[in-house]
């Protein structure tokens, strides 16, 4: 379904309850540019692990974003744009438990989101994007066409997100990545800054008990709908 009427599409959320997968498909089925707004906050937390950046401190904070550049380009093999921190493509090491351990705190402060959320409306400017995150309909893009906010039962999450990180870490235990996702979950929605809601305009998507093609369609229907308004 290739619309004529270019939108903007929000998708918000819990950790782990597939927004990047729904993104995903709708980007190829619409032709829209798909932005993973979670990996320029992982890209920034890989970097401050890294150099050793002290985030409590502001100042080094402001100083170490000074050297940061993030980039997304499309690679056809795995059929997403994928994220450039410094020239280097980190699109794999991001997904690491030891960044989803820090990457919410990080997240959390002012001057980085206020560095991501700049360079995110910019690639918005053309519309014809797809956005997920936890702030994207309420934040980044408020007057966005098409706000949908994702939840699923967190068994369910937490065992998808398992079976991902399992895959690449054999010694990973479930507790460890349900313990990761409530505490995300927990700072992702308690944070001064930005925090994690639904925005008043957007639908919700409950995937607890829908295929990924099911919830395509759904989403596909949303599109169209405001597509033709
Ligand atoms: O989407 P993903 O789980 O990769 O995001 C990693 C983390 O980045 C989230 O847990 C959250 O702390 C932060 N994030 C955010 N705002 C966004 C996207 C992600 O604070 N728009």
């Amino acid at each position: 379904m290739k619309a004529k009427k270019k939108i903007i599409i929000t998708i918000d959320g819990w950790s782990s309850c597939g927004k990047s997968t729904l993104a995903k498909q709708l980007g190829q089925a619409l032709g829209y540019l798909y932005i993973d707004s979670g990996a320029m906050y992982r890209a920034i937390t890989l970097y401050f692990l890294r150099n050793h950046i002290d985030w409590t401190d502001i100042s080094e904070v402001k100083a170490a974003l000074k050297n940061i550049t993030l980039k997304f380009a499309y690679n056809e093999s795995s059929e997403k744009s994928e994220i450039y921190l410094n020239d280097e493509n980190v699109e794999y090491v991001i997904r690491d438990l030891v960044i989803a351990e820090k990457v919410s705190d990080v997240a959390a402060i002012k001057e980085v989101r206020e560095f991501a959320v700049a360079q995110q409306q910019k690639m918005g400017k053309d519309k014809g994007i797809i956005m997920d995150g936890r702030d994207i309909g309420t934040v980044v893009f408020p007057k966005a066409e098409l706000k949908i906010f994702m939840t699923a039962d967190n068994a369910i999450r937490v065992e998808r997100r398992f079976k991902e990180l399992y895959e690449k870490n054999p010694n990973i235990t479930i507790e460890e990545v349900k313990n990761n996702l409530e505490m995300r979950d927990y700072i992702d929605s308690h944070r001064e800054v930005s925090p994690l809601k639904k925005a008043e305009d957007a639908v919700i998507l409950d995937n607890t008990r829908l295929t990924e093609e099911e919830q395509l369609q759904k989403a596909l229907n949303w599109v169209k709908e405001k597509c033709s308004e």
